[in-house]
């Protein structure tokens, strides 16, 4: 899927790190780049609109604009709404209680319906070990039936025809077979058109009423844009589907689509249907895709480990404390328990507003250093930690806490040296704007 969305949003990014908070003029440049590249994927303009103004709303919220990495929390917004219409949740197919699942497949010629049904064949034998059945009801397409005979031969998956041209005949006809030979599950194809007509339409509502299936599916080609969405919603307006089996996604660089149909046409996407061999259907998880659509690898890493890996409260509260004059080394131990956590610390100082453009200056920071300063400060008592004046004014102290980690009294105090560089540094940087933090970044020794 083509990455523009991602693109102008990684950009974003990058160019607001660093901000403590973004202002609504921020936001709505954002959400101009949001709505050109929803547009460009052929998103319908309405979702657009309704899009961008839902995450601007949330976006310029009190929780995002007090969060650590506003740009990217915007885009962890942006990603939400991209699943929520989705439709949030993935939804399966519909089982029959008891007794012969029925499922009726309805679609225009041409959108991959009888592929589909080869595939979803396959799919539900494999993944929910059903004997399935096909019955070839497309009375109308004059290779249709072969078609299906050659893809549930190669399966082995057996087609039910009666080589007669009444669909209704034939479904009734073939639900009692099904049932008497002790299938669990039959997949009806139906007439497919051009377009949609009003014949089809009555044929098809005649088939759903006398089959009464289990669930009704929809074939939407995904290469067909936002007008995807529109088939499916007249589809569902005179048929009622209960999901939609998006195809050709393979070919669908854009993902309108995918995106339009959900709240066009209320039908869930339950498949999606990524090529021309057999075993290429897969189930739909809006969350995967709103991720593909960002192609964000690497960003929703990023966003859940700013979410999960440190609770942004804490970071915070951490950063308030280092600036303030009580910093000690409880505080320390539990900056080092964070980056731990997080993996470096050139990965947390990127979190950090004011602090990103540090992280290539500090990545060379030697991380086995912490382990050491860690037994340092497991061998104080609680009260030195609280209090590290107590440390300064006392060598019998400093001694005691050298014997105890095993290390020299001089260790013991360049760890008091950094408490208090730490402390200096932060305030440096607090009173910084961002033009020095730049030159600051370009040269850290300065
Ligand atoms: P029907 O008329 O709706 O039954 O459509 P078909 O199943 O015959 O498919 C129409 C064309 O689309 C055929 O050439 C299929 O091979 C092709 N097709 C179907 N599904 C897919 C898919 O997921 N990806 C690709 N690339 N082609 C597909």
């Amino acid at each position: 899927m083509k990455n523009s969305l991602s693109d102008r949003l990684q950009m974003f990014v990058r160019r607001t790190t660093g901000r403590a908070a973004l202002t609504e003029k921020d936001i709505d440049e954002m959400m101009r780049e949001v709505r050109l590249s929803l547009l460009e994927a052929d998103v319908n303009f309405k979702i657009v609109k309704q899009f961008t103004n839902n995450v601007k709303e949330q976006a310029l919220g009190e929780k995002i604009l007090k969060g650590l990495n506003p740009g990217q929390q915007v885009v962890k917004v942006v990603h939400d709404e991209l699943k929520r219409i989705m439709g949030e949740e993935s939804v399966g197919l519909v089982y029959a209680t008891s007794g012969l699942t029925k499922i009726m497949t309805i679609g225009l010629q041409g959108s991959g319906k009888t592929t589909a049904i080869g595939k979803l064949g396959l799919w539900i034998r494999k993944k929910d070990k059903k004997n399935v059945m096909f019955i070839a009801a497309d009375v109308y397409r004059p290779a249709a039936i072969d078609q299906l005979k050659t893809i549930g031969k190669s399966l082995g998956i057996h087609v039910y025809d009666e080589g007669i041209k009444d669909a209704r005949v034939i479904v009734k006809n073939g639900l009692a077979y099904a049932k008497e030979n002790n299938y669990d599950v039959v997949i009806i194809d139906t007439a497919g058109r051009l377009t949609i007509d009003e014949d089809m339409m009555q044929e098809l509502k005649d088939v759903k009423e006398l089959a009464q299936p289990n669930d009704v599916l929809l074939t939407v080609d995904a290469m067909m844009g936002q007008e995807a969405a529109n088939v499916a919603k007249s589809f569902h307006d005179q048929i009622g589907a209960t999901g939609v089996i998006l195809t050709k996604m393979d070919g669908d660089t854009r993902g309108g689509a995918a995106l339009s149909i959900r709240e066009i046409s209320q039908i869930p996407i339950k498949f999606t249907s990524n090529g021309e061999k057999m075993d290429t259907l897969e189930a739909f998880h809006p969350d995967r895709m709103a991720s593909r659509i960002l192609g964000m690898g690497d960003m929703l890493t990023l966003i859940e480990e700013v979410t999960s890996n440190i609770d942004e409260e804490e970071a915070k509260n951490m950063m308030e404390k280092m600036m303030s004059d009580s910093y000690n080394y409880l505080d320390l131990q539990k900056q080092f328990k964070m980056i731990k956590r997080m993996g470096s610390i050139s990965k947390i100082l990127g979190f950090i507003p004011g602090l990103g453009k540090m992280k290539d200056a500090l990545s060379n920071v030697d991380e086995k250093q912490f382990d050491i300063i860690s037994v340092i400060i497991n061998s104080m008592t609680e009260e030195e930690r609280k209090y590290p004046e107590l440390i300064d004014k006392s060598s019998r102290r400093r001694e005691r806490i050298a014997k105890g980690a095993g290390v020299q009294v001089a260790d013991v105090n360049r760890l008091r040296e950094s408490l208090v560089q730490q402390k200096q540094m932060m305030k440096k940087f607090a009173n910084m704007d961002e033009n020095q933090l730049e030159r600051m970044s370009k040269n850290p020794s300065a």
